[in-house]
């Protein structure tokens, strides 16, 4: 689509980082230009008026970044779902297998209400290891999730799949393969 060939013109790709081998995707480039940045909250707007969102949640860090300005854009909510040990209230843990090691993610144990419909934001979706475990954080507050929103997929790593098949659904604005 346009919009895609529109993004993924601006998106900077780093080879060899941070291992040898992997293409590092860096959207550091769209968040710098205005025109893209826009682009991309105005059409995440388009999918969460859709889905009759009541509460964004976006990923520690680059995702806090289109999920902050999402949820300003809407009047909803803000959720973050940080890395363990950072937020100083009670939270609920989830933790997840990365390529090397585990990682894990915590939000707040008020972060919503129950039956809240939740879209999830980040920056683009691997393996969706890092969805999967948010959208189990969101389960144990009894919340819905309606919704993953990434910028970039990278579809043949499988997570997209993944995460449609744990009946989530996926809305991507562009796509490397
Ligand atoms: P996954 O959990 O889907 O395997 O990995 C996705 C997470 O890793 C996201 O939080 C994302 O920020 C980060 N990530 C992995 N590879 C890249 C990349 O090439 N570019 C960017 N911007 N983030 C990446």
């Amino acid at each position: 689509t346009r919009l895609a060939n529109f993004l993924k013109a601006r998106i900077r790709t780093v080879p060899d980082w941070p291992i040898a081998g992997v293409n590092f995707r860096d959207v550091t480039t769209l968040f710098n230009d205005p025109e893209a940045f826009r682009v991309m909250i105005e059409a995440f707007s388009l999918d969460c008026t859709q889905l009759g969102v009541d509460v964004i949640a976006a990923i520690d860090a680059r995702g806090f970044i289109i999920g902050g300005a999402l949820s300003y854009q809407l009047h909803k909510p803000f959720v973050l779902v940080r890395k363990k040990g950072k937020l100083p209230y009670t939270t609920h843990t989830e933790d997840y297998a990365l390529e090397y090691g585990t990682a894990s993610i915590q939000i707040n144990t008020d972060a919503c209400a129950p039956g809240q419909r939740v879209l999830l934001v980040d920056d683009l979706i691997a393996t969706g290891g890092t969805l999967l475990a948010a959208a189990k954080l969101f389960a144990k507050v009894e919340a819905e999730v309606v919704g993953v929103a990434a910028i970039i997929d990278l579809p043949e790593l499988g997570g997209s799949a993944k995460l449609r098949e744990a009946g989530l659904p996926v809305h991507s604005l562009c796509s490397f393969s």
